[in-house]
């Protein structure tokens, strides 16, 4: 790979298109003061995309381009190109986005293109590009943008002013491992990148936390109301199982009661019926049959004392005739009573006694009446029906009267008959009352136990009634329980399987009602629990918990990017470490033999120098402080330890102006045969060199052009005789440069 040439179209002094082919290791360029010598240095670190204007002698982009002569107006553009030779294909793109864009050519040509407004343009074989892409491009064939091996005019010893920071960095970027710190570079960026997004991953995340915490919470309630109302649901099915299972109990229960006491009450209702209401006051037959007997008996017994009476009066009148018919026997003759016959008497008597038996209540009058009768009877005596027996014989009315003393005691005898016989019926009648009256007594009882069993028998219907009415309202209210669990739970959920007719349940009402409730007690819980599915806050739990999922895969992702960008910081760092110090050792076996070439001895070396930066950091307060010691952050410059022969001389502030340029052309030399770069140009670097050390000076650039292509400004005609081209730039007659090369041949005779 070489540089085959370049193009300047309006840069600086170039209005011109001006070409320089570049087809030998080793190119002069030449010509007056001011003719535009560096103008094509800096349009070669234009092209390859210098960012600082300054660097290019310019303060905007604009001051690139041709200002105008008193021939030749100004112009509106600068452009540049540069042509590579890539036969062998080093130029590679890593991250050519653009897939149009393609190196694999045997030339690369870059452009770049800058416009009066500072606006700038990249091409790469023509295709528009980004600055990144040219800087990618040229870092990929160790040329760098800031150009180590574009060395302007002056600016040689740019490696001794440096302080050691930035000349490690221009060290490394001469070892070509400024492509380690683009990727530190790069992989900090990332880092920081990834830090950001982890810091704001973590903020989102601790953000919704607590939203995700309250959301599980309420999740984890509906799950716990979940798994109740699928327990209050088992509960409800068992319940109305039971309940249908009770209520048919009950019900049967019930009929077969009512029937029993319906039955029951049936017959005792006909029983009273029947019965009529009791008469406590009835009497009977039997009790009027006695009372008549009894009277009965009294009559008769009158009878029997007036037959007594009268028997009495017979024997007196059977006794005084007897005794009449004895005196005569003994006395014949003896002064009788002169009137008065036994049949007179007699049936006065019976007169009277007929009277008397007729007398009422008013006896008094009635017995006057009979004394006065028995007056009248004793006043006359002739008169009456009584006369004086001749003869005294009474014989004939004792008989008659013993006749009728029988009769009458016949009478008298058939008299006690009949109350014996009345007496006996009475005591039949008796019984028979005591009979009937005991039975009276007996269905009286009968009947108010019936009254009794009738008031028991009411009561229990009341009852009945009341259990039909209970058993009524006991459906009603598992109607309306069954609504509410519907409502609650849903159809589904509650149906259940009907448990009638199948083995005998232990349920009772009691057993339902403590169910009850514990149902009730379940529903309370789920009520505290609040209602509803839950279903809005379950979708927003999940939503939150999948976002705090995927932030937590994202911070694990984050995380592992940062610890792979650290892994990789860390080994670029060591890489570029190792090669760094590897560098820097073959640097110094060059920089010491070029030194000692230059000098005719001495040494000179680069050291590694500690930079001891006390990194501050920030406290919560916002005050910066320093850190302790063991934090500090060590870095390392390199420092630059030369040793002139026969000289006590180490400083290089001590150093004059030429001994100055030659360290640093020893140490560009050194940098340049450690790591070639295709191309090597340089503005006057031999300025202040003496005759002696030119010479020494061709050498080196000879030697040089072995490894990297060599393009020098040069007024040194030593240096000149080791070109195998000059281009000579003058500036004509219209106030722009103007190019001819000379070959070989030529341009060591126009050297000489
Ligand atoms: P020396 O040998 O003294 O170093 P040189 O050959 O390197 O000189 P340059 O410094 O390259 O000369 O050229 C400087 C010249 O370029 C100046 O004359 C300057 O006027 C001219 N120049 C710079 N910028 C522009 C521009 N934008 N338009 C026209 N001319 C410009």
């Amino acid at each position: 790979m070489h540089l085959k040439r370049l193009e300047l179209n309006g840069f600086k002094s170039f209005a011109k298109k001006s070409e320089f082919i570049f087809d030998v290791p080793i190119i002069a360029i030449v010509g007056p003061n001011g003719s535009g010598k560096s103008n094509v240095v800096e349009s070669i670190r234009f092209v390859l995309g210098e960012q600082s204007v300054k660097s290019m002698r310019g303060k905007t982009g604009s001051d690139l381009i041709f200002k105008g002569s008193r021939e030749i107006s100004k112009m509106s553009r600068a452009a540049v190109s540069i042509v590579f030779d890539n036969t062998d294909r080093v130029f590679h793109l890593e991250q050519a986005n653009n897939t149009k864009l393609s190196v694999d050519f045997d030339e690369v040509v870059i452009t770049r293109e800058v416009y009066a407004d500072g606006a700038n343009k990249y091409l790469i074989n023509g295709h528009e590009v980004r600055m990144k892409d040219v800087h990618e491009l040229i870092a990929s064939v160790n040329i760098g943008a800031s150009g180590h091996h574009i060395i302007s005019q002056g600016e040689a010893d740019r490696y001794l002013n440096a302080n050691i920071k930035d000349r490690r960095e221009l060290i490394e970027e001469a070892l070509g491992l400024k492509l380690y710190q683009y990727r530190i570079k790069e992989s900090q960026r990332k880092l920081k990148k990834a830090e950001e997004n982890m810091r704001e991953s973590e903020l989102l995340r601790r953000e919704i936390a607590p939203h995700l915490r309250f959301l599980k919470r309420q999740v984890d309630k509906i799950e716990k109301a979940k798994h109740l109302r699928e327990e209050l649901a088992g509960e409800y099915r068992k319940y109305f199982a039971q309940e249908d299972y009770l209520r048919q109990v009950l019900t049967k229960k019930l009929d077969q009661d009512r029937d029993e006491v319906q039955s029951e009450y049936s017959r005792v209702r006909s029983f009273l019926d029947e019965y009529g209401d009791v008469d406590e006051t009835a009497s009977f037959q039997e009790e009027f049959d006695i009372k008549e007997a009894q009277e009965q008996i009294e009559n008769i017994n009158t009878k029997i004392t007036h037959k007594r009476q009268e028997l009495g009066r017979i024997e007196g009148m059977m006794t005084m005739l007897q005794k009449q018919q004895d005196k005569a026997v003994v006395e014949p003759e003896k002064k009788q009573h002169p009137g008065f016959s036994y049949s007179a008497i007699s049936e006065f008597l019976n007169s009277i006694i007929t009277q008397l038996d007729l007398m009422g209540t008013n006896g008094q009058v009635s017995l006057g009446q009979i004394k006065q009768r028995i007056d009248d009877f004793l006043k006359k005596p002739g008169e009456s029906t009584l006369q004086s027996a001749p003869s005294v014989d009474n014989s004939v009315e004792i008989k008659a009267l013993e006749e009728n003393k029988e009769t009458i005691n016949r009478q008298v005898e058939e008299l006690q008959g009949i109350i014996v016989a009345t007496q006996n019926s009475i005591v039949e009648l008796q019984n028979t009352l005591t009979e009937k009256r005991k039975q009276e007594q007996e269905s009286q009882r009968q009947y108010y136990e019936y009254l009794a069993k009738k008031k028991e028998l009411d009561g229990r219907r009341e009852m009945i009634t009341a259990r039909d009415e209970s058993l009524g309202m006991r459906a009603n209210a598992r109607n309306e329980e069954y609504q509410e669990a519907k409502v609650l739970l849903g159809v589904e959920a509650i149906e259940y399987q009907s448990i009638l007719g199948g083995d005998d349940a232990d349920v009772t009402a009691q057993s339902q009602e403590q169910f009850r409730r514990q149902i009730e007690r379940i529903k309370i819980r789920l009520e505290d629990m609040g209602g509803g599915s839950g279903i809005e806050t379950i979708n927003e739990y999940n939503e939150t918990l999948e976002r705090d999922q995927f932030l937590e895969g994202e911070i694990k992702d984050i995380e592992s990017t940062i610890e792979s960008l650290e892994n990789m910081i860390s080994d670029l760092k060591e890489r570029l470490n190792t090669e760094f110090d590897k560098g820097v050792q073959k640097i110094n076996t060059e920089f010491d033999r070029f030194f000692k070439l230059m000098f005719g001895g001495g040494q000179a070396k680069l050291e590694s120098a500690l930079i001891k930066k006390r990194r501050k950091k920030s406290t919560e307060e916002g005050q910066l402080e320093l850190l302790p010691e063991e934090e500090e952050v060590q870095e390392y410059g390199i420092d630059i330890k030369v040793q002139l022969p026969r000289k006590k001389v180490s400083d290089l502030d001590m150093l004059s102006g030429g001994e100055r340029s030659l360290t640093s052309i020893a140490l560009l030399f050194a940098l340049s045969q450690v790591n070639p770069p295709p191309f090597l140009v340089l503005d006057e670097t031999d300025a202040a060199l003496d005759e002696a050390n030119s010479q020494r000076y061709g050498d080196m650039v000879e030697q040089l052009s072995k490894y990297s292509q060599l393009i020098v400004v040069t007024h040194n005609r030593e240096t000149m005789s080791r070109a195998q081209t000059l281009f000579g730039v003058t500036l004509g007659r219209d106030d722009c440069s103007t190019t001819l090369s000379l070959r070989l041949e030529d341009a060591t005779q126009y050297a000489k």
